[in-house]
């Protein structure tokens, strides 16, 4: 076979390795009301840029960076409304409801509120649970009943792990310390609830890496996403890529997922996608698991 042919045979199959790699799960998606919009979002991030300037701006944004990406599924975490909102929107059967929750009571929700709920679908992802900024963890007995419910309906659980907004303990979260996003700190959860799908969302952050790295390897169950700290700030971006390099390593990449945790700056989807791309110590197979596979598997997706 002539040279040229073989060259030519073997970018094609380049291409069609690359084009395999396409389809991503996002695991961590805020939504918003224009309610939403003021004290909790900053208007700048890291970098100055400008948030979207209201709850539709931010919406239509955020589709289109799907639609670009071609990010199948989305698990959509925000208040209630904006949540249903959302799904109404939703024509491509992207949006997996979640639900962005601090306190047991926020949104007047209780137990049986909560039952309810998902029963009828309208809470498919319990999470983000931001237990962190309310000066709780999920250990605590407030939560219990939620996670039982969760463990007997095969809801899967989302907790915030790591620190939060810079300056947010000084407005809207005072109550928030450092301390409390150690994944070790929802050990009773797991050893309480082994039939529980729950993932860590920031993979522990920037402090506690190693944590739920060590977590991750004791309890078999556990998975992570890495949303926010791809894009966020030097920072982030320097100590996801230690722990996926340890995770490499260590052999738990398979339950590593993607998420973006855009926040009010939906151009941070695109950020995150090609920061995880350029990691060159990640094999193209390894990245299409963190991009899609892991997360519909952890999802139970047909
Ligand atoms: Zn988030």
């Amino acid at each position: 076979m002539p040279k040229t042919i073989l060259v030519l045979l073997a970018f094609c199959f380049q291409c069609s390795l690359v084009r395999a790699q396409t389809k991503i799960i996002d695991m961590h998606i805020h939504s918003y009301s224009d309610a939403d919009f003021g004290e909790r979002e900053p208007t700048t991030d890291y970098y100055g840029m400008k948030g979207a300037s209201n709850a539709e701006v931010h919406r239509v944004e955020t589709f289109a960076a799907f639609k670009k990406w071609n990010i199948v599924k989305a698990m959509v975490s925000g208040n209630p409304q904006s949540v249903e909102e959302w799904a109404a929107k939703d024509d491509d059967n992207q949006v997996i409801r979640g639900i962005l929750i601090f306190s047991p009571d926020d949104y007047g929700l209780d137990s049986i509120k909560f039952e309810q709920m998902v029963k009828d679908g309208k809470i498919e992802v319990f999470g983000e649970i931001g237990a962190y900024y309310s000066g709780t963890t999920l250990s605590d007995p407030i939560w219990q009943p939620y996670l039982r419910i969760c463990e007997r309906y095969d809801v899967p659980v989302a907790v915030h792990t790591g620190g939060g907004d810079p300056g947010g303990t000084y407005s809207w979260s005072p109550k928030a310390r450092l301390i409390k996003g150690d994944p070790y700190l929802i050990e009773d959860v797991l050893v309480k609830y082994p039939k529980l799908r729950i993932y860590l969302m920031h993979n522990g952050g920037e402090e506690w890496h190693e944590h739920a790295l060590r977590l991750m390897a004791y309890y078999p169950q556990l998975y992570t996403d890495i949303a926010v700290m791809l894009w966020v700030e030097p920072n982030t971006q320097r100590t996801v890529t230690e722990f996926l390099m340890n995770a490499k390593h260590a052999g738990y990449l398979d339950r590593v997922m993607f998420g973006s945790d855009q926040m009010v700056w939906p151009y941070a989807i695109e950020k995150s996608i090609n920061f995880l791309n350029s990691l060159d110590f990640l094999t193209a197979k390894e990245k299409e698991g963190i991009f899609y596979d892991n997360a519909a598997r952890f999802l139970k997706l047909k």
